[in-house]
C-alpha cells in the first residue's frame, strides 16, 4: 500500500491522506486549515504533480472520519473539481452542516460575502453527495472491505477499518478512549487486527498531558461566578466543545442557567433529533437572556457575545485520547507500522523517541507532507 499525507501531518488542520491499496484510490478525510486567517486546502494537486494520478476523478472514494472542518471542510472544494463517492456515518451526515460551517468562517479576511455564499451552497451540494454508512457493518469497495467503528471524540466520529485480500489498515481519525457527555469512547472489536495504522495522535507526543486539568480551571471560574452572583462568558472553539462544556457546567453547578449561542443551541436540537440526550433543563438559547448582570449565569459561544461580559474565559479542553490511551490502543492492536499524524511537531525529537520506545517493536513513522510512504509486508 502507499500513503501520502496531503495535509494534517504535524499540525491540526486540512487532514487529508491519500491511500492506494490493492488498486483502489482513497482519500481519508478532506479538511481545511484556518490558522492563518486564510482558508487553506489539502495539497490535492500533489497527486497530479507527482504523477500519482492523471486526474482527480481517478479517486474512487472519500471516507470521512467525522464532520469537523479540519477533516471535512474541503469536501465541497474537492467535489467541485471531480465527482466521486463520499462515505460517512449517518450521525456525521446529520451534523455535518453544523460542524462544517464552523465559526472560523466569519473571521476570514480574504472572503467576500459572495464567495462565502457560493461556498455555503456548494456545501449543501456536498452534503447530498454523501452515502451514509452504519457503524460495525461492512461495505465493499472493489477488493476492499470497509467498516466504520465508533471513535468517541464527537457524535458520529468513526475509525475506519479497511481489509484487503493481502493487507489490513486502520485509520483512527480523531478519537477518544473515554466517554464524554455527548458520546461513548472508541470501540474496536477484537477481530480488528490492522497491519498498518494511521493514527491521529494529537497527544501522542505529550506524555504528561492530562485532559482533566483544563476542565478544572473552567470549573473554578464557574464556581466563582456563582459565589459572586455574576455572569460568566465561556469562549468555546467549536460547537461540539461548547455543548460538552455546557453539560460539564450543569453537572458542577446545577442551579446556574446556561445560555447557548445559536450554533450550539442548533447542535443540541439536532442531537436530540437523533435521540441523543443533549438537552438539559438549565439550557436556554442566548436570545432568552434578560441581560441581568447581578445574577449568576453562564454563557457559551464563539466570540460574538463576549464583549457584553466582564468575565470571559477560554473554554478549551481536549476531546482526544491522551498519551497513555494512544500507547495502550497501539499495544492492543499491535500493528507492524503506525503512522502518526495530526500531532504537533516535536522540536527536539525527544517525545518522538519516547513513543517509538514505548511502542517497540512497532515501526513508528511521522509522515512528512507530500511524501509517498510505500508499506509492504513479506509473509
Ligand atoms: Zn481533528
Amino acid at each position: 500500500m502507499k500513503l501520502i499525507a496531503l495535509g494534517g501531518t504535524d499540525y491540526v488542520g486540512a487532514s487529508c491522506y491519500f491511500l492506494h491499496m490493492e488498486g483502489v484510490n482513497l482519500l481519508l478525510d478532506c479538511g481545511t486549515d484556518f490558522r492563518r486567517t486564510k482558508r487553506l486546502l489539502p495539497d490535492f494537486d500533489f497527486l497530479l504533480r507527482s504523477g500519482e494520478l492523471s486526474s482527480l476523478s481517478q479517486l474512487d472514494a472519500v471516507l470521512l472520519s467525522h464532520g469537523h472542518s479540519d477533516h471535512a471542510g474541503a469536501l465541497p472544494d474537492l467535489l467541485s473539481m471531480a465527482d466521486m463517492r463520499v462515505y460517512a456515518s449517518q450521525l456525521t451526515v446529520a451534523l455535518l452542516d453544523n460542524l462544517l460551517l464552523e465559526r472560523p468562517l466569519p473571521y476570514l479576511k480574504d472572503e467576500t460575502l459572495f464567495k462565502r455564499f457560493g461556498r455555503e451552497s456548494a456545501q449543501l451540494t456536498a452534503l447530498q453527495h454523501i452515502r451514509t454508512v452504519p457503524f460495525r457493518s461492512s461495505f465493499q469497495l472493489g477488493p476492499l472491505q470497509i467498516t466504520f467503528f465508533e471513535a468517541g471524540h464527537v457524535p458520529g466520529a468513526a475509525m475506519i477499518y479497511i481489509e484487503g485480500q493481502h493487507e489490513t489498515f486502520l485509520y483512527t481519525g480523531d478519537f477518544s478512549c473515554h466517554d464524554t457527555r455527548l458520546t461513548q469512547g472508541a470501540y474496536l472489536p477484537p477481530f480488528v487486527k490492522p497491519q498498518t495504522v494511521l493514527m491521529c495522535g494529537l497527544h501522542a507526543k505529550h506524555p504528561r498531558y492530562s485532559p482533566y486539568s483544563a476542565l478544572s480551571g473552567i470549573e473554578r471560574a464557574v464556581r466563582l461566578c456563582e459565589a459572586h452572583g455574576e455572569p460568566l462568558y465561556i469562549r468555546a472553539p467549536q460547537a461540539t466543545k461548547g455543548l460538552e462544556l455546557a453539560h460539564h457546567v450543569a453537572d458542577v453547578c446545577p442551579d446556574i442557567p446556561v445560555y447557548l449561542e445559536r450554533d450550539i443551541w442548533e447542535l443540541t436540537d439536532k442531537l436530540c433529533g437523533q435521540h441523543l440526550p443533549a438537552q438539559r433543563p438549565q439550557f436556554y438559547p442566548e436570545s432568552c437572556w434578560s441581560g441581568q448582570s447581578n445574577r449568576p449565569s453562564v454563557h457559551i459561544g464563539g466570540t460574538q457575545g463576549s464583549r457584553r461580559f466582564r468575565h470571559v474565559i477560554e473554554g478549551n479542553f481536549s476531546l482526544h485520547a491522551d498519551y497513555p490511551d494512544c500507547v495502550a490502543l497501539m499495544r492492543r492492536l499491535h500493528p507492524a507500522t503506525v503512522l502518526v499524524v495530526h500531532a504537533p511537531a516535536d522540536r527536539d525529537g525527544r517525545y518522538d523517541q519516547q513513543l517509538r520506545a514505548d511502542l517497540a517493536p512497532v515501526d513508528v513513522i511521522y509522515p512528512e507532507l507530500d511524501t509517498p510512504y510505500c508499506i509492504e509486508y513479506t509473509k
